[in-house]
């Protein structure tokens, strides 16, 4: 018996529980869940276990080896020399402004189509943010969208890798630097994915990481970080998460009033042990989404498009549908759960209207019609498949699943 009494049998049983049994009625509609996490957790635990164990009841929790580990690790898979471990990816994004030197009435371009944490860490860095609409293929910020958006305050732009698809970074680099714009990259929904074979993250000033545990690599509870080429705006994120402390010996020299923002030494074990397997589970996610688009595609479904020079690594696989509330409350009737991102687009949200007073026509309209269906490393085709009939019977088919037989 392993000391934490989670046997793979005893892994099995919590499964089993939580997956709960079939509801009756459904005959043999199969149920898809949205994600599942508990999946990876217990592949990842059997490799972490003695680490995770050591560190718990070694009780050196904040900081220490685990975490450079990990920071070293993951800046070299992204292909940059610096990488800082942080609380969250939220907090990476608004460390990463505060140490670029940006705040203060600083206007920054976001896109509108993004989850809300990108806008509310301009705003918490006492910066502006200036919101941009969408291509209406890649629901990505594109260079005539960034364009658009610019006005003369604007100090930088956060490129949003959304739904695992990196960004044009050729063209919006070069429309940033006519601009003299800094580049900030929220690759939270990205890791692993590149653009013409570079990782998501290593092209601006600095890449910004959540490790959420929804995420394409989640820790056990919040996590981020910030990657950057740059040793002195590492060294400043360093600090500015760590009670605007200087390094090493001069652990009680507070340069300025920073904060607590450090990543902790066991989400840091969870996941140095998820990314040695993080390729093979992108793989997957590929593996699955190429399955859907040859199911969906033929059958008139849109998916949101991918650019020739993208890996898009899927952390949500997204198609466009009318009348959407409709068809995700069918589809949770027969079993298949989905996930709206996200329904309302940044710039309407309650705290970041009255930023914006144009429309922002696609970020708007798309808005109405996204649908993420479910899609995950321990997925099978057949739940992909699945999917699909369920899918397709309530788009074209007119029939329910009350009254499928
Ligand atoms: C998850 C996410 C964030 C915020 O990360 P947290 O770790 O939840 O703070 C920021 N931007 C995008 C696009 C995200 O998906």
């Amino acid at each position: 018996m392993c000391p934490t009494g989670i046997s793979a049998a005893s892994a099995r049983r919590y499964r089993r529980q939580r997956n709960g049994p079939r509801p009756p009625g459904r005959g043999s509609v199969t149920t898809v869940p949205f994600s599942d996490l508990a999946a990876m957790s217990q592949e990842v635990w059997p490799t972490i276990e003695d680490d995770y164990l050591r560190c718990l009841l070694g009780a050196s929790y904040v900081g220490g080896a685990a975490v450079a580990d990990f920071e070293r690790s993951w800046a070299e898979y992204c292909g940059v020399s610096h990488c800082v471990g942080v609380a969250n990816g939220t907090d990476a994004i608004e460390l990463a402004l505060t140490a670029l030197g940006i705040g203060d009435g600083d206007e920054v371009v976001v896109p509108a189509n993004t989850f809300i944490a990108t806008a509310a860490a301009v705003l918490r860095a006492g910066a502006v943010p200036v919101f941009a609409d969408v291509s209406d293929d890649t629901l990505l910020l594109d260079p005539a969208t960034l364009r658009a958006a610019i006005t003369p305050r604007c100090k930088a732009v956060i490129v949003v890798h959304l739904y695992g698809q990196p960004a044009d970074m050729d063209a919006l680099t070069s429309v940033a630097d006519e601009h003299g714009l800094l580049v900030i990259e929220d690759a939270a929904q990205a890791h692993g994915a590149q653009w013409r074979g570079r990782m998501a993250g290593s092209f601006g000033a600095v890449g910004c990481f959540s490790f959420y545990p929804g995420k394409n690599l989640g820790a056990f509870g919040d996590a981020g970080a910030v990657v950057t080429r740059c040793p002195k705006v590492a060294d400043r994120v360093r600090a500015l998460a760590n009670h605007g402390r200087a390094g090493g010996a001069a652990r009680h020299q507070h340069d300025f009033a920073g904060r607590n923002s450090r990543l902790d030494a066991l989400q840091a074990i969870a996941l140095s042990g998820k990314l040695a397997m993080l390729e093979r589970w992108t793989c997957r996610r590929i593996e699955l989404a190429r399955h859907y688009a040859d199911r969906l595609g033929p059958a008139g479904i849109r998916m949101v498009g991918t650019a020739g020079p993208a890996r898009h690594v899927y952390h949500l696989l997204v198609v466009r549908v009318p009348d959407r509330h409709r068809v995700q409350n069918e589809l949770r009737r027969f079993g298949i759960e989905t996930g709206l991102h996200y329904p309302v687009p940044c710039h309407l949200q309650p705290p970041l209207r009255g930023y914006t007073r144009e429309r922002l026509p696609i970020a708007e309209q798309s808005a109405a019609e996204v649908l993420s269906l479910p899609l995950f490393p321990h997925m099978t085709r057949h739940q992909v498949d699945a999917v699909c009939v369920a899918l397709e019977t309530v788009l074209f088919a007119g029939v329910t699943a009350g009254t499928a037989s």
